[in-house]
């Protein structure tokens, strides 16, 4: 069931808040965390009511459903950003690199040379996060984390690609204290990445519905938010 208009500004508010206060505890600015709205399941319709309240970035997973909704969303195009999140299929490359303003779930050199050459041939240049699979998930994509560095030295020289950060999505553990450990490893990677003067990596997507307190409070810069804002998915689109 998704949430009535009022239920998902009251959700809104609510997140907002929350991340506000975490901001606070951390002592970090609330402008320097942004809300990624997972909206993969939602109608356009729902979408549409989280972006006139406020909503800057969308979080999509599969490349044709988002497809479909940024057509039928197509007036609202100069307001979002529309962030792919899930695994990229390199034959869905294209359409993603043509549609999507970043993504987030880059995770194989092949694809992220794919990317490089697509982007080239368009003429543009596009952001991308690294995704690492930090417990070494085999359920999950991502890139291991020892291979994590020697991605980003390669996409470092791929010219249409710009390296924004990482991404994770890490075990889901029933106490959101227990995932601390995985956002502090996602950012000492990024720290090592800024070392090794990979200067425009200082992204960190990491924390959902359930542990995006931790996540801010441990530097993330994107936090991608779907039930807690919308309800609970149903996967029947
Ligand atoms: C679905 C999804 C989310 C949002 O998860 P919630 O628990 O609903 O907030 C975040 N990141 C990725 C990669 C997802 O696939």
């Amino acid at each position: 069931m998704q949430k009535a208009d009022s239920a998902l500004l009251a959700a809104m508010r609510s997140i907002r808040e929350r991340i506000a206060l975490a901001c606070n505890r951390a002592e970090r600015h609330e402008s320097d965390v942004t809300l990624v709205a997972v909206s993969k399941t939602v109608s356009a319709e729902q979408i549409r009511v989280a972006v006139e309240a406020g909503v800057k970035v969308l979080g999509e997973n599969r490349v044709q459903e988002a497809e479909a909704k940024m057509t039928q969303l197509a007036d609202l195009r100069s307001q979002v950003e529309w962030h792919l999140i899930g695994h990229l299929q390199s034959n869905k490359a294209r359409k993603a690199a043509s549609l999507f303003d970043v993504v987030q779930s880059v995770d194989d050199e092949s694809l992220a040379v794919r990317l490089n050459r697509i982007a080239e041939e368009e003429g543009k240049r596009l952001p991308v996060l690294i995704e690492v699979n930090l417990a070494g998930e085999a359920s999950k994509s991502g890139v291991a984390l020892s291979e994590a560095l020697p991605l980003m030295s390669i996409i470092r020289h791929l010219p249409a690609l710009e390296l924004r950060g990482l991404m994770t999505v890490p075990p889901f553990l029933e106490n959101p204290e227990d995932v601390r450990p995985f956002f502090r490893q996602l950012r000492a990677l990024r720290d090592q990445a800024l070392n090794a003067g990979l200067d425009s990596c200082t992204q960190l997507s990491m924390g959902m519905s359930h542990d995006f307190e931790v996540a801010i409070e441990e530097g993330a810069t994107l936090v991608r938010i779907g039930t807690a804002l919308f309800g609970a998915r149903t996967y029947t689109l």
